[in-house]
């Protein structure tokens, strides 16, 4: 009998909690730098481009993810992404005050719970997704999960039919390989490169029934990938990339093939989103 998996379905499930005495005084500390930056902000009045990425929302954070979507409104308009591309690759001092929001892997709990909220408050959205994890069985998830110590429990998954819906509606669906790879381990292989970057667009393609041309490469950093990843990319027909390295989108100056991202999770409190939203630790 295959094993069953049990799914974390509460933020509190999926994310273990702070254990041992030094991880809780750095938790602390941080909290701390960050009440003190929230308190020391201001309103955002002068004109910005900011992207902000998440993963989940799940249900029990839903009434957090509108009290953020509506304060973040108060201070820019969110726009799909063929629209941050314009702005980015128009190249002039944009005057407006723009967020960018997309999620990371798949997860159902976007679609499910986060979903009506963002169609609610009209906020388009992209997740990037990792094609194995759509419709995954088991062992593929079992998989997946071993390399992400984030989690204690394993994350539900989308199925096609629902990144279908979710592409018809106000969402986008973006590309983060097949398997999440981290493409800077696999740039010597071709084949393989091909496989998760031509192949997910692809199968992204095929189910949606819409042109796929916004990536965002797993894990984020720069050294999770290099320059074949990069060319394969590009080679692939990807207008967009996206990064997870925390910065500032300046139009004109950032590389559409190197957009960077605010991570936030909609399970902190309102007051750290904003901080996030507000650029904190920008460059
Ligand atoms: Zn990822």
């Amino acid at each position: 009998m295959p094993a069953t998996p049990t799914f974390a379905e509460t933020a509190a499930e999926a994310w273990p909690p702070i254990s041992g005495w030094g991880a809780r005084a750095r938790s602390a500390a941080r909290a701390a730098r960050i009440r003190l930056e929230a308190l020391k902000q201001r309103r955002q009045t002068e004109p910005f481009v900011r992207c902000l990425y998440a993963h989940a929302v799940f249900p029990d954070t839903v009434p957090t993810f509108r009290a953020f979507l509506k304060a973040a409104k108060q201070e820019g308009e969110f726009v799909d992404t063929p629209t941050l591309r314009a702005i980015i690759a128009d190249g002039r001092p944009s005057d407006g005050r723009f967020f960018h929001l997309s999620f990371d892997d798949g997860f159902a709990s976007v679609y499910e719970a986060g979903g009506p909220v963002m169609e609610d408050e009209r906020v388009p959205y992209i997740m990037f997704v990792a094609t194995d994890l759509i419709d995954a069985d088991p062992d593929t998830l079992a998989a997946y999960f071993a390399h992400m110590p984030a989690y204690q429990a394993r994350v539900r998954t989308l199925d096609w039919d629902q990144a279908k819906a979710a592409a018809t509606g106000i969402g986008e669906i973006g590309c983060h390989t097949r398997t999440h790879a981290r493409l800077s381990k696999i740039g010597h292989d071709p084949a393989r490169l091909t496989d998760e970057i031509a192949g997910a667009k692809a199968i992204i393609e095929g189910h949606i029934g819409q042109r796929c041309d916004s990536f965002a490469w797993p894990y984020g950093t720069a050294s999770d990938i290099d320059e074949h990843g990069r060319a394969a990319i590009a080679d692939a027909g990807f207008t967009s990339n996206f990064s997870a390295v925390r910065g500032a989108v300046r139009p004109g100056v950032t590389d559409v093939m190197d957009i960077p991202r605010h991570q936030l999770e909609f399970h902190w409190p309102l007051h750290e989103l904003m901080v996030w939203a507000r650029g904190f630790r920008e460059a």
